[in-house]
C-alpha cells in the first residue's frame, strides 16, 4: 500500500495511492494513519489533480545514519565505524516532492545524497533485532541535503544537515516492500550520480533499529535514513535532483537561491 500525504488547495489529507502508472488516483483516508489506522472516506481524487506533500511530517526527530556504505566512507576519505554513526535532522528540515531545497547563504558546497528513509509506525525502545518490522510502517525516499564545507567546519553537524528545506521527503509511504536489496540512483539535471544497493549498507536496517531504540526512544512518524550510497557531490540553484529508491518511486526537488 502506498500512503501519500496531498492537498487540492485544502487543509492536508492522507490518501492511499492505487490504479495504473501514469493514472493513479487517491482513495481518501478519514485522518492520520499513524493516529487512526487506514480507514478510507470513499470518496476519491486524481493524483494529476493533487499536489504531494511530505508523507510524514516526523513527530520528534530524523534519526540520520552516517558512513553506512563503505564506497561513501572512501570517497569522503572516512574510516568505517564501528558502530553506526547516528545524527539527527530536525523536523523542520522536512519538505515535500518538488519542494524547493533552498541554497543557503552559509555555505558554498551543498551535496545530495540519495537514501532509504524508513518510517516508524509505533513507540519503541530497546527493539529486539527479531522484532524490527513491527515498528516499521512502511518506506519512503530521502535526500539527506548536507552542506559538506560546514560539516568539516562544525565539527557537530547540526547546522550543515538541519537548514530548512534540507530534508525533501516522498513521494509516498510504501508499507509492503522487503527493503533488503534495493537499488538507490540519485540524478542530478538527467545524469546517474549514485547507483547503489541497500544490500551494502555496513549497518542493516534491524541492526540500526536495535541500536537508536538502545538509547532513545522512536515515536510514530519518526524517520530513519539509512545512510547514502558512493557518488555524492554538489548541487547548485537551478539543479533538479530526483532521488529513486526501487520499489518506492522518484523523489525530486529544485534546487532554489534564498531570495
Ligand atoms: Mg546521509
Amino acid at each position: 500500500m502506498r500512503i501519500a500525504r496531498y492537498t487540492t488547495g485544502d487543509d492536508p489529507a492522507y490518501g492511499v495511492v492505487g490504479g495504473p502508472d501514469g493514472d493513479e488516483i487517491i482513495a481518501t483516508m478519514v485522518g492520520d494513519p499513524l493516529y487512526v489506522g487506514v480507514e478510507l472516506t470513499g470518496e476519491q481524487v486524481s493524483l494529476a489533480d493533487a499536489r504531494l506533500l511530505a508523507p510524514v511530517i516526523p513527530r520528534s526527530k530524523v534519526v540520520c545514519i552516517g558512513r553506512n556504505y563503505a564506497a561513501h566512507v572512501e570517497e569522503l576519505g572516512h574510516d568505517i565505524p564501528e558502530e553506526p554513526l547516528v545524527f539527527l535532522k530536525p523536523n523542520t528540515s522536512v519538505v515535500g516532492p518538488h519542494d524547493p531545497i533552498v541554497y543557503p547563504d552559509q555555505s558554498n558546497n551543498v551535496h545530495f545524497e540519495g537514501e532509504l528513509a524508513v518510517v516508524i509506525g509505533r513507540i519503541c525502545r530497546d527493539v529486539p533485532v527479531e522484532r524490527w518490522k513491527d515498528v516499521v510502517l512502511g518506506y519512503t525516499v530521502a535526500n539527506d541535503v548536507t552542506a559538506r564545507d560546514l560539516q568539516e567546519k562544525d565539527g557537530q553537524w547540526a547546522r550543515a544537515k538541519g537548514f530548512d528545506s534540507f530534508c525533501p521527503l516522498g513521494p509516498w509511504i510504501e508499507t509492503e516492500l522487503d527493503p533488503a536489496d534495493l537499488t538507490v540512483t540519485t540524478e542530478l539535471n538527467g545524469d546517474v550520480k549514485q547507483l547503489g544497493k541497500t544490500s551494502l549498507m555496513l549497518y542493516d536496517i534491524a541492526t540500526v533499529i536495535g541500536y537508536i531504540t538502545s538509547f532513545m526512544t522512536l515515536l510514530p512518524g519518526d524517520v530513519i535514513l539509512t545512510g547514502t550510497p558512493a557518488g555524492v557531490g554538489p548541487m547548485h540553484p537551478g539543479d533538479d535532483v530526483s532521488v529513486t529508491v526501487e520499489g518506492i518511486g522518484t523523489l525530486t526537488s529544485k534546487v532554489v537561491s534564498r531570495d
